[in-house]
This record gives structure tokens, sequence and C-alpha cells, in this order.
């Protein structure tokens, strides 16, 4: 069987982004694109609901901007350290699943790899950013267990 040409792998630039892309580089081979792809969420997306548009929200796009430099040299930090280069190192805005499957088809990604907690009860019923990925993938998904109970 060949190998896998393109690989994106999802990072949450959390200290777990380690090992989901160490597992990639495991299936990789020396030919193998890697693209490290995080998801910025708008942050009034993640707010919406919880506090009332307004007041809250001015300067909301500063600090969004602020964020998403530090989230920048983040992404460039962890791609230094695989030696990931650095066109292959993608900040994209949006929800983390639907992106990730807009990236993924427009690029001819052939494999996805995700970080998963495993999650149970509550948790599974609510979903992940890996199920959530996996429902809807045009192409194979490989979950890494990461965490407490990985
Ligand atoms: P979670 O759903 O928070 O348990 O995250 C599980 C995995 O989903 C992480 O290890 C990453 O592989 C991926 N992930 C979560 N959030 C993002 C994001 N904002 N951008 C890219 N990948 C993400």
């Amino acid at each position: 069987m060949a190998t896998y040409q393109k690989i994106l792998v999802a990072v949450d630039l959390s200290s777990e982004s380690d090992a989901v892309v160490q597992k990639a580089l495991l299936i990789a081979n020396p030919d193998t694109e890697i693209h490290l792809v995080y998801v910025q969420e708008p942050m009034d997306n993640v707010y919406v609901g919880i506090v009332p548009q307004s007041a809250a929200f001015s300067g909301l796009g500063d600090l969004e901007a602020q964020l998403g430099a530090e989230l920048k040299q983040k992404l460039l930090t962890l791609g230094g350290k695989f030696n990931v280069p650095t066109n292959q190192l993608h900040i994209l805005n949006g929800s983390p699943a639907h992106e990730i499957h807009r990236f993924a088809r427009e690029n001819d990604i052939q494999l996805i790899v995700i970080g998963t907690h495993g999650q149970k009860g509550l948790q599974l019923l609510l979903g992940s950013t890996a199920n959530a990925v996996l429902h809807g993938a045009g192409c194979d998904v490989l979950s890494v267990r990461v965490g407490a109970d990985g």
C-alpha cells in the first residue's frame, strides 16, 4: 500500500500537540507533505449567548489580533521543532471541524491526524473536535489518544 503523500495534523497548540505531530511523523515517509493546522475561533462565536452584545464586544478585534500573533508564534515554534516548512503551517479562522474539512478537501489531503481525549459520559454526548472532524471527513482520519488517560 502506498503511504500518505499529504497529511494534515490538527493542532490546538497545547502541550499535547507534540504527541499528535510525532504520531503523524511516524506514518510519514521522507516525501510526505505535513501540514500543521490551527483554527482560531472568532471570539464573538465563543461568547455569543454568554455575554450580551455591546460593551463586552468592543475592543474584541484588537484582542483577537493580539491573540492571533501569539498563536502564530506558537505554531512557528512547533513547526520549527519538527522541521515543518513555514509554508506548511496554517492558521485558519472559523469553526475547527468545518475549516479542517475545507482545508483537507481543497488541498487533496489523504490523512487527517487529530488528538482525542477519549471522552466519556456527558463529554461524549457533547462531542469533541475529533468526533466532529471524523464525521464528514472525505479522507482517512487517525485519532491519537492524548491527555491524562491517553
Ligand atoms: P478537544 O476537542 O479539545 O479535545 O481537542 C482534541 C484535538 O482536536 C486536539 O488534540 C487537536 O488535534 C484538535 N483541535 C482542537 N482544537 C483545535 C483547533 N482550534 N485547531 C486545530 N485543531 C484543534
